[in-house]
């Protein structure tokens, strides 16, 4: 204290008043907090949007370097818009709910005049003219954007370890991944590096990296959030979802990126509701189907543990559990793995050194070398896995027996979950069959690290929503518990998941 109130004399009277305000904020740990809990205070003029940022951003100083969720921060910007908000306020002007909330977005995302990678080298450069849709919407709201997470390459992989950059580390455990493809997402909100955050889901991206961060995940019903803007992997199972510290922020941010997007072919007209209000901790006679088939070989013990236990508090909520099937799901990897890579080994097929990003500075002798040059160098090994995946399976002579093919078993999985869901109101499974595994442990193994959506994979091919809640620590990792609706079923999940929430109670943090 003494030596602090030393320097002090040796500074202005403003730069005194700083440090005075950083020190406070610092003691009041803002960034710890929720975004409707942050709402309150900024209401209540407490405290400022500024100062919110500064927290988040000290917070970032402190434990970025470890963890390594960003590829982007945007600093300088937070604090203008930061300075809009609080001008708002001291204008007398009614705010959003979400004004002044420091926002992490998954770089997969487009956001105009800031640097969009998807975590590829290709795309290194790439500086977006427009923003995604749900960019926009959150604009609106006078969010505040901070930075753009790390991710593997065009949302391919299961632990971030895939990204062209760095692997971002599990703020649990740091010799550990924080899961992926949303890896960077999870893992700011699991550090407290940001309040709120949005990732993407093809088939498990937003709730695996939840699950294994300790952190609340959600994947909407497909066509309910636009992909405008949003990067494509796997177009008919991509979707925008969000990743928070709780079930009510997740509500709240869903309902400013939900609704119907004429830029976007595949968006719904549906009126949505409003999502905090199925908020209601009370499940009483709400019919669970758990999926026998998610919870058996593969599985790994502690998971299955905390999943059992989780099951029996819901019945203790008065939740009635009984076992169901869904007979095809075991079919439901290997139709991800022909439907996905097809979809994608079409997708990139923009990447060719001419109208984005990268490209080669090798000397080449024509165009089709420089294609090659470009495309040899800018993708990674899992993307160049998939884009062959794919194009062998759209090949003329192959494109029925492997296409076609998986497309049939998707149907199949799209009648398991009708008929599920004629006899219950939502589904529950794990959300990961393991806690986070160690870095480099699967990064070799393909196939090992395809496993880790088998929980999740199903419900991207039958476009329903689904989210991952906290339910546990197993060996001092976090456990999700997956809770699966049926189309536009996002109200009676956000129950189920806030009614889990407040009975359970999961209050552990990651010591950084
Ligand atoms: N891990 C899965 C894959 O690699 C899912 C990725 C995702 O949801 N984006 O394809």
């Amino acid at each position: 204290m003494l030596r602090f109130a030393a320097n002090c004399l040796l500074l202005t009277s403003g730069e005194y008043l700083g440090l005075i305000e950083s020190v406070r904020c610092e003691s009041l740990e803002l960034y710890k907090l929720t975004a409707h809990h942050l709402n309150k205070m900024l209401v209540s003029r407490e405290i400022s949007a500024v100062e919110i940022c500064q927290s988040v951003f000290s917070r970032i100083k402190k434990v970025e370097e470890k963890v390594k969720s960003y590829i982007t921060l945007i600093e300088e910007r937070a604090f203008k818009e930061a300075k809009a908000v609080d001008k708002k306020i001291k204008n007398g002007e009614e705010i959003s709910p979400l004004a002044g909330i420091p926002i992490a977005i998954k770089d997969v995302i487009c956001t105009k005049g800031v640097l969009t990678t998807c975590g590829s080298k290709i795309l290194s450069n790439f500086i977006p003219q427009y923003n995604a849709t749900v960019i926009e919407r959150l604009l609106r709201e006078n969010i505040v954007m901070i930075g753009k997470t790390n991710m593997d390459e065009f949302a391919m992989g299961s632990s971030t370890e895939n990204s062209s950059f760095f692997p971002t580390k599990n703020p649990w455990d740091l010799g550990r991944v924080p899961g992926g493809s949303s890896g960077g997402s999870a893992a700011a909100i699991a550090a407290d590096e940001a309040i709120i955050s949005l990732g993407s889901d093809t088939g498990g991206s937003i709730r695996q990296p939840a699950a294994l961060c300790g952190v609340v995940g959600l994947k909407p019903t497909y066509g309910l959030v636009s992909r405008y803007g949003l990067v494509a992997f796997a177009s008919s199972l991509d979707q925008i979802g969000p990743i928070t510290k709780d079930v009510t922020d997740c509500a709240l941010l869903l309902n400013y990126i939900v609704g119907y997007d004429p830029c976007d072919s595949t968006s719904l007209n549906y009126q949505p509701p409003n999502y905090l209000e199925a908020l209601k901790d009370e499940i009483k006679g709400i019919k669970i189907g758990m999926l026998k088939e998610l919870i058996g070989e593969g599985i790994e013990e502690g998971v299955k543990v905390n999943f059992k236990k989780s099951l029996s508090l819901l019945e203790r909520l008065g939740a009635i559990i009984e076992e169901t099937t869904l007979p095809h799901s075991d079919y439901a990897l290997s139709a991800y793995y022909i439907i996905a890579p097809a979809e994608a080994s079409s997708n990139l097929a923009r990447y060719d050194g001419v109208r984005y990003g990268f490209r080669t500075s090798q000397k080449v002798e024509d165009m089709v070398e420089m294609y090659m040059k470009t495309r040899g160098e800018g993708f990674g090994d899992e993307v160049k896995r998939r884009i062959m995946l794919g194009t062998y399976a759209l090949s003329a002579g192959y494109y029925e027996a492997y296409y076609g093919q998986a497309q049939k078993v998707r149907t199949l999985i799209v009648e398991d979950f009708k008929k599920a869901f004629e006899k219950y109101d939502v589904l529950v499974s794990p959300t990961s069959p393991t806690v986070a595994f160690k870095i480099g442990e699967k990064y070799d193994n393909p196939l090992a690290m395809y496993m880790s959506d088998i929980c999740t994979i199903p419900v991207n091919l039958a476009g329903l929503p689904a989210i991952s809640v906290p339910c546990g620590l197993s060996h001092g990792l976090p456990v999700g518990l997956q809770i699966i609706g049926p189309a536009f079923g996002e109200e009676i999940i956000l129950r189920v998941a806030y009614a889990f929430e407040q009975a359970f109670g999961f209050k552990e943090k990651p010591t950084l």
